[in-house]
């Protein structure tokens, strides 16, 4: 499958950080996989939790009885941010002035314990997982494979985040480059909206990697030659390095937008779009998880790919990675009833039922778990007529390591492949 490879295998430091130099030069996928075992060899002690950090953090971990969609969805409004439902429990974290908000009435509590009493006792927290591309490696590597490429793909800033970071995107057009308009037909591809699903990132870069380093492939040329293929492959750049910055995760979700008058920060990004905005499934507190924002597109981020997907209507599908449930989303999130127009739903159930036999997951409507409103993908099929799945990865965590990746690329490079095919004519 991979052609082209260069053999020159550079030998990296175990830090993320190893100064200016020009960490990627012809970046292909084989050395960012040997880069990646790389690490995982000369990191062998696992990366235990800095004592000063979660024991600061006013989050609680609970395991419940699982309950209903509606009790559920219900959680989600008092601030309970819904990890994982498995085996007849829901976990997931609450902050501490939201945790009277469950009633013992209603829920019946397994376990409480506080977020860093979790985390440490947590048999899956990552080993060496600098692996895993931070802001600056992601533009390091965009970059790279941009001016490779340049006779077909540019680099460029959709616009900066909460705290000044330009969201990057790469775009793949034999025709047009940067922000001009393109007539072809779009496909976007969003990672990490949610800061501590660093697994989203590595799928849309990687992808971005192997297209072009494939770019010769019939299959894949025909991609490239009649398409407008954009990359985002980190939407929330403030929350991911928020998630990493002291060397051990935060389990970081949402943006860092310091609010006034609280000490709390950050907003639900997937919870901030205009569809149904602050309904069902989303919190209004400023500490929890799912916060939803003091208004609808309060948010730089989401403002920014409002903002892009607005402006280049030749978009018509989207794939938007999560993890961790091994599942393909469709619209409605926000609603329980299914998309009216039938031609369409039939659209979304279809691509959602193939895509999940690739990758070996299942497909569902979104709100089939719980509702959620203010989500991407609604949004984008609300008001944009995009055909926008969900992919939530897989994993038994947010932090799965570092041996996922390569295995969850495998299967969702012939997801995205997948997402191009039907990209002129999804009804087809
Ligand atoms: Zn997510």
């Amino acid at each position: 499958m991979i052609k082209n490879i260069i053999a020159i295998i550079l030998f990296f430091s175990v830090s993320l950080y190893c100064g200016e130099i020009e960490k990627y030069k012809n970046v292909n996928l084989k050395q960012l996989f040997d880069e990646l075992n790389q690490r995982i060899e000369k990191v062998p002690e696992v990366k235990r939790l800095n004592e000063s950090d979660l024991k600061n953090d006013p989050r609680y971990f609970l395991k419940l009885k699982d309950v209903d969609k509606k009790a559920r969805t219900k959680l989600l409004e008092l601030g309970f941010d819904i990890m994982e439902i498995k085996d007849g429990y829901i976990t997931g974290l609450i902050p501490s002035d939201l945790i009277g908000n469950i009633s013992e009435k209603e829920y019946s509590i397994i376990e409480k314990k506080s977020i860093y009493q979790w985390s440490s006792e947590n048999k899956d927290f990552p080993a060496a997982d600098s692996a895993y591309h931070n802001y600056k490696e992601t533009y390091d590597v965009l970059k790279d494979i941009a001016s490779n490429n340049s006779n077909m793909v540019s680099l460029f800033s959709i616009g900066k985040s909460y705290e000044g970071r330009d969201i990057w995107c790469l775009r793949i057009n034999t025709t047009e480059k940067g922000t001009t308009p393109s007539k072809k037909p779009g496909a976007l591809l969003v990672g990490n909206h949610h800061s501590r699903e660093h697994l989203s990132n590595e799928m849309v870069l990687l992808f971005a990697v192997y297209l072009l380093e494939n770019k010769n492939d019939t299959e894949i040329k025909k991609y490239i030659d009649n398409l407008d293929i954009y990359i985002i492959p980190m939407l929330n750049p403030d929350g991911v390095e928020y998630d990493i910055a002291t060397g051990s995760y935060r389990y970081w979700r949402k943006n860092t937008n310091k609010f006034s008058g609280t000490k709390v920060i950050g907003t639900d990004l997937n919870r901030n779009y205009d569809f149904r905005w602050c309904k069902e499934g989303a919190s209004t507190s400023q500490s929890a998880d799912t916060y939803c924002g003091p208004n609808v597109f309060s948010e730089p981020e989401s403002q920014r790919l409002r903002d892009f997907m607005s402006s280049n209507k030749n978009i018509k599908t989207a794939l938007t990675y999560h993890s961790y449930a091994s599942l393909v989303l469709y619209p409605w999130g926000g609603l329980d009833e299914q998309v009216s127009d039938e031609k369409d739903r039939n659209v979304f159930i279809k691509h959602a039922g193939e895509m999940a036999k690739i990758l070996g997951y299942e497909a569902e409507q979104s709100s089939d778990l719980y509702v959620a409103t203010g989500d991407m993908a609604d949004w984008a099929y609300d008001k944009l007529k995009v055909f926008a799945w969900t992919i939530e990865l897989e994993g038994n965590g947010f932090y799965p390591g570092s041996d996922i990746i390569s295995k969850a690329f495998e299967k969702n490079k012939k997801a995205g492949l997948y997402l191009l095919s039907i990209t002129d004519n999804p009804y087809k």
